[in-house]
């Protein structure tokens, strides 16, 4: 008797899976659970069995005919939706349509076309290059010789297993500044370019400070330019990014490639001057390293520093993003986390 309301109860849900109409489900229903059904007739012989075993019997008799029409009620759903999605199926067409979620732009990438913006609008054009740089590029065009202690500040990542046509390792550019050579190679006198991308330095990173950052470098070449040509360009771009109230402050300092070189300060943005934990109570923030082209730097790329003189630069943009934004921590510029992206 229990192998039969087994039986009877594995035989309706094979049928009732493989059922693909409605109207089929309901000829298994009343195969089954009609008054004729084969779990009707075996339900009713219950009656005529010894009184000791109807309880047990009546207890499994349940359980299969919830089982048998629970399985009925889920495929009848199943084969409902199937009729929804499918081809003609009636819906809605005043229904509003769903909206897509649109993206926007990385803080990074703000910051970068609002730089480049003002420096189009002073007559500059853009260059990019390549992150994989030669020694050549990177170090001898610009008065680094090598052994030269200055190197050891620029802490070089190198491609032990990628060589150069002469057998040196190729390097990830240090700073922008490899596009300098490469641009003066090029192009005849006068010209104004700048060439904004990722650098690479072998860093332990934190707050301030990555092992892969972006900086908008670049140079203007023309007869008779002089320190205060350099002196008003900072000006003028720092108020325009920053805003009119911004003060600009030059400090000496040495690079290899620049003779004047300069250290540019911005008053800080998050306290305006007045001293706080992000410019270190000072007031100033660092922003960007610049100077007169060095005479070498010229003639190692065939310009007669006699005729043409002119100033190169570079901006620490990812301190300007920082800056920009007030955040204080370098590392949420490379934050995947949409909670942090979603604020700008
Ligand atoms: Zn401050």
């Amino acid at each position: 008797m229990r192998e039969q309301f087994l039986q009877v109860k594995n035989e309706a849900l094979s049928l009732i899976i493989d059922a693909d109409e409605r109207k089929e489900l309901e000829e298994i229903k009343i195969q089954f659970l009609g008054k004729k059904g084969k779990f009707t007739v075996l339900l009713k012989t219950i009656s005529k069995l010894p009184l000791n075993v109807r309880p047990q019997l009546g207890v499994l008799a349940n359980e299969v005919k919830t089982t048998i029409e629970e399985a009925f009620a889920r495929r009848a759903l199943e084969l409902s939706r199937g009729a929804e999605e499918g081809d003609g199926a009636w819906f809605d067409v005043t229904l509003p349509g769903k909206k897509p979620k649109l993206g926007h732009l990385h803080p990074q990438t703000l910051v970068l076309d609002e730089i480049i913006d003002i420096f189009k609008s002073l007559g500059y054009q853009i260059a990019d290059g390549p992150e994989i740089e030669s020694d050549h590029y990177n170090f001898e065009m610009l008065n680094f010789p090598k052994d030269h202690p200055a190197r050891d500040t620029q802490q070089t990542l190198n491609l032990k297993n990628l060589p150069d046509k002469e057998g040196q390792p190729l390097i990830l550019r240090t700073h922008g500044s490899n596009m300098q050579g490469r641009i003066m190679e090029k192009v005849i006198p006068p010209c104004r370019v700048i060439y904004p991308g990722k650098v690479y330095r072998y860093e332990q990173t934190d707050a301030s400070h990555g092992f892969e950052f972006w900086q908008v470098e670049g140079l203007a070449l023309d007869k008779n330019i002089t320190l205060t040509d350099l002196f008003g360009t900072f000006e003028y771009v720092l108020k325009q990014f920053f805003g009119q109230h911004t003060q600009v402050r030059f400090a000496a300092h040495n690079f290899p490639f620049t003779e004047p070189s300069t250290e540019v300060y911005v008053t800080c943005a998050v306290c305006r001057g007045k001293g706080c934990s992000f410019c270190k109570k000072s007031g100033w923030v660092e922003i960007a390293g610049a100077g007169m082209i060095h005479p070498n730097v010229l003639k190692a790329a065939g310009i007669d520093s006699k005729i043409w003189q002119g100033f190169a630069f570079g901006f620490g943009m990812s301190r300007m993003v920082t800056l920009k934004y007030q955040m204080d921590d370098l590392r949420l510029l490379t934050n995947p986390d949409l909670r942090i992206l979603e604020q700008f």
